[in-house]
């Protein structure tokens, strides 16, 4: 059985490498008008509380960093 490819199985994917929120950085939580991105207590990282997603893609766009990467589904590409 092949190794899965994602961390996780919601659509928006937050590199912990690249995410500096630990620094006060909350770029994504902000632009992201369904209100599904969260900052972690535990780890300090922003990751999608909530599997809804508009795929609109200031999340990706605005972060500082380029940690966030939206898998658009094949079909609305
Ligand atoms: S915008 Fe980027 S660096 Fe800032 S909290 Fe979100 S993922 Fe982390
Ligand atoms: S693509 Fe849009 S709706 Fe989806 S997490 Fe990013 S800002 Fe929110």
């Amino acid at each position: 059985m092949p190794l899965a490819q994602t961390l996780t199985t919601v659509p928006v994917v937050v590199d912990n490498e690249k995410c500096i929120a630990e620094k006060g950085c909350t770029v994504c939580v902000d632009v992201c008008p369904l209100d599904v991105l969260r900052i972690s207590d535990i780890t300090q990282k922003a990751y999608m509380a909530y599997d809804e997603c508009w795929y609109c893609m200031p999340c990706a766009v605005d972060c500082p960093t380029s940690a966030v990467t939206v898998n658009i589904p094949y079909l609305l590409k």
